[in-house]
């Protein structure tokens, strides 16, 4: 079938096999190929490298951040949930430009009344609503949860002009902001607070109709400035809903007033806490400071049911300071408990807290802190040391959302306490993901609006790490001889997303607010790539320490897609550009298989092929070296009577090479193969991966072999093996361990195995129920 041109140049004779280099098939080459070469650089795709970014994907010498400043005076109205604030923004111009407008963010218009959020979705009826989203989508009148700003001033108090387009406020400097220096400006606003259980909205208040309280977890709660960089200007894309958030990092001095009976905790460290805390509070805060084994209630369940009922009209304010941040965040309400203990991270304390309500007990108190604990040790260990001093997981329903030092939580048990293996596992896992991004995108802060998957890919890969890492250290959690049941993260998980409907899928590489199935999308998928580039691909070693040196280069800085893909080869010396285009630049999937093996033997004979090959040339045996022969079993050169034979036996001129060459004792080294197998590979899905193969020989033995990658660099649908044996071979299976999300394990082994379907299998499960 295939054309063999020999190449007398190459022609290599190796002590104990005979291998002739032949050139792999050309009759399906098409032109142009090689311009579509899964293994071609992607120097199309990436941006040219400068002295802001580094070819390397470290930050460059000129590379620079804005910062900006805020001194806050919030004060929250329990009654009428509302929320007042008064903010003073410093923003620093460290960019080389001279800026003629700066761009502030409203991102609570996008549940203002007159939002164009609910208007852009295009999928018509729902088969079924919640009951409050069905009434807030039908029956009610839109909430009213947009910002009013009352005031912007600069420095002197003299009004500043600004235009607001949805949720971006331009601010219309008089002059423009030069390069390298700083403006004040202050603004006064409100808005009416979300109930957050309806539309879910990521930042807003539960009520809890039994004892008329509210717990609020507060956040994209004040303008904040949007991010001026090198890459893309002003970052001032619409907040939609979908694609999250790009912040500046700056210093935080915030006043938070509530009313006095409530407890709170938010970003920062509490600069009054002797005024706040009661004596009792102080004393059990000590302990937890001290108690690296367990937490230590600072307010007891039964002080908070206590305090439910109280209802203060007196108020409390409490003080924070925050050093470099890019966000805040805070939760109050008089029915939080409240739990604390410390955790070594490099040498320094740091508290690992958990705030909830009743609703969340018992399993909030068994397991929130612990996870807190858990994700700062692990994520520590591949990134960099947790720098901030505390770490608050707070209980919210229906949330999962993200702030420096503080996030919230979903896992509420039923209402008599009982709880099912899911909703313990969703909540562990919510807290080891949402107190992990304190890593990224708080830390190592990249575009969230732009890259989705920077945040979410990155923190739910490393979320599986802690995972596995949790159920290691807490065995009594998980069921007895289990590992931690991780949602995302294994290969196989992803391939039922990555075999779907093409139509719905997006490359990772996709803005957040476009795509379909944005779970898998950005979470799912970047992880399972990042996992199986770990384990599969580059190997822990390689690939753990380039994640920590991109971890580390980036810390409180803005890094880019690129800066993530050049990083990981930069510290590897691993070419990955193949893997980022199949796995980030497309919605290829990996499908690989075996299609077929042959036997050879080996002869002294030409086979039909040589002799063509001479009489095209006219050539005789002669005027060739001496030749080793590979004929084919059942072909018109197999010869029964070589069937078995070492290759020495049946070829003279192997014999008499080895005679030669070879000493006595490398001759008494030498084991034959008898048995020479062609294996053909093929590959009908798009993404190049190591062919990972499982021989299993006569006597039961098995061999595994991982070919690279770049097996398939110049033949991307198929390529041929020559295994040479002293055993019978009867078995291979491709990808044993399901390791590279393979779609389609019916082709992947041999002989071929009647091996039902997933489909087939589901059809026998519908049947069978
Ligand atoms: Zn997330």
């Amino acid at each position: 079938m295939f054309k063999i041109k020999y190449c007398l140049a190459s022609m290599l004779f190796l002590v104990g096999a005979l291998a002739i280099a032949q050139e792999e098939s050309e009759e399906k080459r098409e032109p142009g190929h090689y311009n579509q070469s899964k293994f071609k650089q992607l120097y199309e795709e990436f941006s040219t490298p400068n002295t802001y970014r580094s070819a390397s994907g470290a930050p460059g010498p000129d590379y620079y951040q804005q910062r900006a400043d805020y001194k806050m005076n919030i004060v929250l109205d329990d009654k009428n949930a509302k929320i007042n604030g008064v903010e003073t923004i410093t923003y620093y111009n460290n960019s080389p430009d001279d800026l003629e407008f700066l761009w502030v963010q409203l991102d609570q218009n996008v549940r203002a009344k007159d939002s164009k959020s609910p208007l852009r979705d295009g999928n018509g009826v729902n088969f079924a609503y919640t009951a409050s989203n069905f009434a807030s989508t039908y029956i009610q009148e839109p909430f009213d949860g947009g910002f009013n700003i009352e005031y912007v001033k600069d420095a002197n108090g003299k009004p500043l002009s600004f235009t607001i387009n949805q949720t971006m406020m331009r601010l219309n400097i008089p002059k423009p902001l030069k390069s390298g220096e700083q403006i004040s400006f202050s603004i006064k606003w409100w808005y009416n607070i979300p109930d957050h259980t309806v539309n879910r909205a990521r930042s807003g208040y539960e009520y809890f109709a039994k004892d008329g309280n509210r717990a609020y977890v507060i956040a994209q709660f004040f303008p904040r400035m949007a991010v001026y960089s090198d890459v893309e200007g002003w970052q001032n894309h619409q907040f939609w809903g979908s694609g999250e958030f790009a912040l500046p990092f700056g210093n935080y001095d915030v006043s938070i007033t509530v009313p006095a009976d409530h407890i709170l905790d938010a970003t920062g460290v509490l600069q009054n806490r002797d005024d706040v805390f009661s004596k009792e509070m102080m004393k059990r805060y000590k302990q937890a400071k001290k108690s690296y084994d367990k937490p230590v209630l600072i307010v007891t369940q039964e002080e908070a049911e206590a305090a439910e009922k109280g209802f203060s009209d007196k108020t409390k304010t409490w003080k924070f300071k925050a050093t470099n941040v890019r966000d805040y965040g805070f939760a109050t309400s008089r029915k939080f408990i409240w739990d604390m203990q410390a955790v070594k991270i490099g040498g320094k304390d740091v508290m690992a807290v958990s705030m909830y309500p009743k609703e969340g007990n018992p399993l909030w108190e068994e397991q929130s802190t612990k996870a807190v604990v858990q994700t700062l040790k692990t994520y520590s260990k591949h990134t960099f040391d947790y720098p901030y001093h505390k770490a608050i997981s707070v209980h919210a329903k229906n949330q999962g959302m993200e702030y420096p030092m503080i996030c919230w939580n979903y896992g509420r048990p039923n209402e008599d306490g009982t709880y099912s293996d899911r909703t313990k596992y969703g909540m562990i896992s919510v807290i080891i993901h949402e107190v992990g991004h304190n890593f990224f995108p708080m830390i190592v802060n990249s575009d969230e609006r732009q890259w989705g998957w920077m945040d979410e890919g990155l923190d739910t890969f490393m979320q599986y790490l802690a995972e596995q890492e949790f159920g290691k250290n807490y065995p009594e959690v998980i069921a007895p001889n289990t590992k931690y049941p991780s949602r995302r993260g294994e290969a196989a998980k992803i391939v039922p997303y990555m075999a779907g409907d093409q139509s719905y899928i997006s490359p990772i590489m996709s803005n957040p607010e476009n795509v379909y199935q944005l779970g898998p999308n950005a979470y799912g998928k970047p992880a399972t790539a990042l996992n199986i580039l770990r384990e599969t691909v580059m190997g822990e070693e390689l690939f753990d320490h380039a994640f920590k040196t991109y971890a580390q280069r980036w810390k409180f800085k803005h890094p880019t897609p690129e800066d993530f893909f050049r990083t990981m080869e930069d510290a590897s010396a691993v070419d990955l550009d193949w893997y980022w285009r199949g796995w980030f630049y497309t919605t290829d999937y990996v499908d690989i298989g075996v299609k077929g093996v042959k036997k050879y033997y080996v002869s002294s004979k030409p086979t039909k092929q040589m002799e063509k090959y001479m009489a095209d040339r006219n050539l005789t045996e002669s005027d060739l070296p001496p030749l080793v022969y590979l004929a084919e079993e059942d072909s018109e050169d197999y010869y029964p009577d070589l069937k078995g034979k070492f290759p020495s036996a049946t070829s003279q001129n192997l014999k008499e090479f080895m005679m030669d060459k070879l000493t006595e004792a490398e001759r008494g080294q030498i084991k034959e193969p008898k048995y020479f197998y062609e294996i053909t590979f093929d590959k009908p899905g798009g993404i190049p991966m190591p062919l990972i193969v499982e021989y299993t020989y006569a006597d039961g033995s098995k061999e595994n072999i991982t070919y690279p990658a770049e097996i398939w660099r110049k033949n991307d649908a198929e390529v041929r093996r020559v295994l040479a044996s002293q055993k019978e071979l009867v078995g291979i299976v491709v990808d044993p361990k399901l390791e590279t999300a393979d779609i389609d394990t019916t082709n992947n082994s041999w002989p071929i195995k009647e091996e039902k379907s997933d489909f087939d299998k589901f059809k026998e499960n519908i049947k069978g129920k």
